[in-house]
């Protein structure tokens, strides 16, 4: 049992340490803790993976190639339901033109998020990024799907999660990403999401995914009606993950957009954000890469760099948070001269180059 008295001393030796914090250590540092306490334990984890003025990032967009889905989660206010004439599917050269248009301006990466469309079967996509890779080679990354596309698509082609990874990789996929993941516990997944899967499948497709030797990275989104335990539950879920694989390549958080959803709500601060990134970076002690989102947090994301961070995205396109109200800047100098103004050098990151990284043990 934690005491007021004490408390933070206990906590700070540990991390002092390299030990550990619990569950209840992290609850009772969420409410009690000031934020220039949190971020004072965030980068002492964060200086065991980087050097204090290190930050990196990457120019990317997401492909949103269908709208078309049929799990209807009540936080979406990208979806279609199939039918619906605002329904779309890309073609191979309209995301041809959108991946030229990214190495345009620079970037590297892309990262295909869709819906549950019923009536795309897995050659559409085995196609496609069999396609990518022929076009492209390494000059440009992507992240093929979410974890939540992939289970989809294998159930809809009756393929278990390892024969779906291994078909992936033979299309040529490197990554298959934890995005979709929002809060892990099965009672959000039920009041939320309730057709698109149990939090059991998710990490057993991971773990698939893992086994396949295709890389994957841990995600979660803030702010619906979550409460504070159920985003204890998620990180430890992601912490005990990562200790059993050692698969995740980074964790990234960012918040839940109400705007035209069917939930509605009020959006949460940045302050509240930056706490979390904060309470992430402290527990989650086998994640190297910690990820600020600019997509949802804009130029306040880099203050995530003084709560533990140490990467971003500069996103030019994602259609799922701009239909729920982000808002994007392609004004890359203006974003990174706020990194630098807060005592960071950003260094750019190619993922391309970057296939081969291995999550340091501590
Ligand atoms: S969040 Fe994804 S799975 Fe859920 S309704 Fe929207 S597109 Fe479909």
């Amino acid at each position: 049992m934690i005491t007021l008295g004490g408390a933070l001393h206990d906590i700070r030796s540990k991390i002092q340490n390299r030990e550990r914090i619990s569950s209840e250590e992290a609850r009772w540092l969420w409410h009690n803790a000031s934020d220039a306490e949190l971020r004072d334990l965030a980068m002492q984890v964060r200086a065991r993976f980087h050097a204090p003025s290190a930050c990196t990032y990457m120019v990317m967009r997401i492909v949103n190639y269908t709208n078309v889905c049929v799990a209807q989660c009540d936080y979406c206010a990208f979806y279609r339901l199939p039918g619906n004439p605002e329904g779309y599917v890309l073609s191979e050269e309209q995301v041809f033109a959108k991946l030229d248009e990214l190495l345009a301006l620079g970037g590297d990466l892309a990262a295909f998020n869709g819906g549950f469309n019923p009536h795309l079967p897995l050659e559409y996509y085995c196609d496609l990024f069999s396609a990518i890779r022929a076009r492209y080679g390494d000059s440009l990354e992507f992240y093929a799907l979410t974890i939540a596309e992939f289970m989809y698509l294998a159930d809809h082609a009756k393929l278990d999660y390892a024969a779906a990874a291994q078909k992936f990789k033979e299309a040529g996929v490197h990554w298959i990403t934890g995005g979709g993941s929002e809060i892990l516990t099965e009672d959000f997944r039920r009041r939320h999401s309730k057709f698109k899967y149990t939090v059991a499948q998710y990490f057993e497709a991971q773990r698939a995914i893992v086994d396949a030797g295709l890389r994957t990275t841990a995600t979660m989104v803030i702010g619906f009606d979550e409460s504070i335990d159920e985003r204890l539950e998620h990180l430890e879920r992601t912490r005990k993950f990562q200790d059993e694989t050692n698969g995740l390549a980074s964790f990234l958080c960012w918040t839940y957009k109400p705007y035209f959803t069917q939930i509605g709500g009020i959006e949460i601060g940045t302050e509240e954000y930056l706490r979390h990134l904060a309470l992430s970076r402290i527990y989650l002690d086998n994640v190297s890469r910690i990820r600020t989102s600019v997509l949802t947090q804009n130029e306040r994301a880099l203050e995530g760099l003084l709560y533990g961070a140490d990467d971003f995205d500069l996103p030019i396109e994602d259609e799922v948070t701009q239909k729920a109200g982000a808002t994007i800047s392609l004004q890359f100098d203006k974003i990174l001269n706020v990194a630098r103004r807060l005592g960071f050098t950003p260094t750019y990151r190619h993922v391309p180059q970057d296939r081969a990284e291995t999550v340091p043990s501590l």
